[in-house]
């Protein structure tokens, strides 16, 4: 089932939101903001035919910045609700966003499966290698021996290579933008969204505010296009060595895609050959003989 299209098709006016943004000025999260609204008009997505799911996080506080069916929920856990929605309902396009503190601590397992299920869904990764609503704590993607809120003598831990231990679970989609280049985040996810299974977006942000460490000019700096040079996402191992391998530059772009493998909702033997989905089935059932056991 595809992504239902809208002939007339949305404009930026539709996913307008009266509600002011409390990010702090130079926040990457406006960046994202904006390329995720145009990636969606311009795949002609009314907010009426999308579902946005937010984790907790200064990206969460986009849940009522924008118009669309959003649900915000808790710390770690917008994979499995995400997931469960479009289970439930096929004909929509289903997005959910997160942070990298919560994404790789507590809600790790959550990303495992994720990606070893390919649910149809796409994960967008604020990932500003921080816990930035809190007020800067380190993450586990926070760069060794940086001085913190709550570690004044720096991180002691090892920093977890995130990008290498997404290509251990064996995803079908894998990109990396940059808040500071929406054009190219915007045909990201427009990629991801019409992608058949899980796409895994990788968004390097800056955080002014907490991390002095991977700040905009640094990140638009090391920052390019692999598109631009050529690089062929079909290939699994030079796309998993250009994205861990982030020493000198950092290659952002679609770095890997398999377009064969099904989606978890393809595999699932009692769904094949349904012209429905399950929430038009729930709909459908005629429930007043059981209902008659509690008159
Ligand atoms: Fe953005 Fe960082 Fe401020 Fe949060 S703390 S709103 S991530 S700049």
């Amino acid at each position: 089932m595809g992504i239902p299209l809208d002939n007339s098709g949305p404009t930026m006016k539709d996913y307008a939101s009266p509600n002011q943004c409390t990010w702090c000025d130079g926040c990457g999260d406006y960046g994202i903001w904006t390329a995720l609204k145009e990636a969606l008009v311009e795949l002609k997505i009314p907010p009426t035919r999308v579902l946005l799911c937010y984790d907790v996080g200064c990206h969460g506080n986009m849940s009522d910045k924008l118009k669309g069916y959003r649900f915000h929920g808790l710390h770690g856990r917008v994979l499995p609700f995400a997931a469960g929605a479009k289970i439930a309902n096929m004909a929509l396009p289903v997005m959910a966003v997160g942070g990298d503190g919560a994404s790789f601590s507590e809600g790790v397992g959550h990303l495992v499966h994720a990606v070893r299920s390919n649910y149809p869904v796409t994960f967008i990764l604020h990932n500003n290698a921080n816990y930035g609503l809190t007020t800067g704590q380190a993450s586990s993607l926070t760069k060794r021996g940086e001085k913190m809120n709550t570690s004044p003598n720096g991180i002691p831990e090892r920093t977890l290579s995130s990008m290498d231990f997404v290509f251990s679970l064996e995803p079908t989609f894998v990109a990396r933008g940059f808040s500071g280049n929406i054009w190219q985040l915007k045909e990201i996810l427009k990629a991801a969204i019409t992608h058949r299974g899980f796409g895994f977006v990788d968004v390097l942000q800056a955080c002014p505010s907490y991390n002095h460490f991977a700040t905009h000019d640094y990140l638009l700096e090391k920052c390019y296009d692999c598109w631009k040079e050529g690089h062929d996402p079909s290939d699994f191992k030079k796309a998993r060595k250009l994205a861990v391998d982030t020493s000198r530059r950092i290659a952002t772009g679609v770095l890997y895609q398999n377009k064969d493998v099904p989606n978890f909702y393809e595999e699932l033997l009692p769904r094949q050959g349904k012209a429905t989905t399950l929430v038009n089935e729930v709909a459908l059932q005629d429930v007043s003989e059981l209902m008659k056991d509690f008159a």
